[in-house]
């Protein structure tokens, strides 16, 4: 590379509209649970966008977008566009299906229109590499919809049909090649010209599940942007994703968790000294019907609930972060096995429990965070069983509500009246006050992590 001389090319293109600058960091944050709960990862990562306007792409790839009824972002398209945009190298995990085609796309034809026009033999501006060749004939379909108005060329390239006719497609010149790496190897090696081809313009590098793509992107050039695609995102992926990108962000659609529609959730808004009565009123309830674990915040919680419980003539044990790992593994086997059906718990000495006839979550103490909130009530309606949860809110605890409303919403549940009241005049208060809600959680995806199994569970 040191060889060549590379024209320089512009990468960043992105341009904040005003609308979308006003908004605070709360609304980010909730916009982006809004939009299937994307998470990011990285600095500097651009707000979502809301409508295609607002990625500042052409009047043409508008009307396009039109014509084909494509009339808002999906939530992968909403945050890698104007995050591609911008110039960043990315990683982008959505499941099938979630639009991520158009996410690469349109970044990219502004890449290649911004650059001169290919002279006789050049190019191309823009590589999109492919694990199969159904893939590549679906972008190369989906990248059409566009190319033919913005008059670019594309060319798509893979194996198991003849060379030729495509090596004489791309003589004739192309801005755009869609590939399955083995194809495009092969051509590398059969045709010197083409590989001074590839090392000549390529400034954007699109992979889509990408496998076996070293050997392409060693041709390219090393200041290309370079963006990945994938459904998930697994380890093996990780070493060639560094290898490849420069700094990448991570955006992430549909990685966080919501509750499942298994759970009922119910959210009592109460006094924190009329909590235990309350408590006893649900036990009374459920205990029939099978296991209950109930949660507390601290270690001294939860011996204090358990002595209270046991007073009251529940038999109950309690799992937290002071019993030692041997004690532990005894207890939640008790409970797993039903020797005991009542259990008082701290979220993390909870992680990844798995109780089948887990019929009850009560949340004693309020949730500071939605993932807390989450993973809380995950512990039951498992395995397709119904399950109920139930969480204690005090006034004081105000700040955790917009939370756990949220994670109501996500999962479909209704919100109880009082709780909505309460965080309504709670927001009123505050924007009087000048002062900016704070969510407490992670929203950006700090906060509570789980593990792999317990995230497939949670899905
Ligand atoms: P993925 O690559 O994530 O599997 P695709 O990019 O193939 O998904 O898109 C799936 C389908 O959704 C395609 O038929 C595509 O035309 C359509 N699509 C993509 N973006 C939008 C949008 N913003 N609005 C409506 N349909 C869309």
């Amino acid at each position: 590379h040191q060889k060549i001389q590379y024209e320089p090319y512009r990468k960043n293109f992105y341009v904040e509209v005003p609308e979308l600058a006003k908004m605070t960091q709360e609304e980010v944050n909730e916009y982006r649970l809004e939009l299937e709960g994307i998470t990011v990862k990285g600095k500097g990562c651009p707000k979502p966008i809301r409508t295609w306007v607002q990625c500042g792409t052409s009047m043409k790839v508008l009307n396009a977008l039109k014509k084909h009824n494509y009339e808002k972002p999906t939530p992968i398209q909403a945050q890698a566009i104007p995050a591609i945009m911008s110039g960043r190298d990315l990683i982008g995990i959505a499941k099938t299906g979630s639009g991520k085609t158009i996410a690469f796309l349109l970044p990219m034809f502004r890449h290649i229109l911004d650059q001169r026009p290919l002279e006789e033999g050049e190019g191309p501006n823009a590589v999109i590499m492919t694990p199969t060749r159904e893939l590549a004939l679906q972008i190369t379909k989906e990248c059409k919809k566009f190319s033919k108005p913005l008059g670019l060329r594309v060319v798509c390239v893979y194996g198991g049909t003849g060379i030729s006719e495509q090596i004489a497609e791309l003589k004739r010149g192309a801005e755009i090649i869609v590939c399955t790496p083995g194809r495009m190897i092969d051509m590398l090696g059969a045709n010197s010209e083409k590989k001074r081809v590839i090392e000549a313009l390529v400034s954007t590098c699109v992979l889509v599940r990408a496998a076996q793509v070293m050997r392409i992107v060693e041709n390219v050039r090393p200041d290309r942007q370079t963006v990945m695609f994938s459904a998930t995102f697994p380890r093996a992926m990780e070493a060639l994703a560094r290898r490849i990108l420069s700094k990448p962000m991570e955006v992430q659609v549909g990685g966080r968790s919501v509750v499942c529609s298994d759970v009922e959730q119910h959210v009592i808004v109460i006094e924190e000294d009329k909590k235990f009565l309350k408590l006893l009123e649900i036990l009374g309830h459920y205990q029939e019907k099978g296991s209950v674990i109930i949660f507390v915040d601290k270690q001294e919680h939860a011996d204090a609930l358990l002595k209270d419980l046991m007073k009251a003539s529940y038999p109950c044990m309690s799992l937290h972060g002071g019993i030692d790992q041997y004690d532990r593994d005894s207890i939640i086997n008790d409970f797993k096995n039903g020797a005991c059906r009542l259990m008082v718990a701290t979220s993390v000495a909870a992680r990844g429990l798995d109780v089948k006839q887990l019929i009850l979550v009560v949340n004693y103490s309020c949730p500071n965070h939605y993932e807390d909130y989450v993973h809380r009530a995950g512990r039951t309606g498992r395995a397709g069983n119904k399950g109920y949860a139930y969480t204690f809110i005090t006034e004081e605890q105000v700040r955790y509500a917009g939370d756990i409303i949220k994670a109501l919403e996500l999962s479909g549940s209704s919100v109880p009246p009082e709780l909505e009241q309460l965080w309504g005049t709670f927001k009123e208060q505050q924007k009087a006050e000048g002062k900016s809600i704070k969510s407490s959680s992670g929203f950006s995806g700090k906060g509570f992590k789980f593990d792999e199994t317990e995230h497939a569970l949670a899905n």
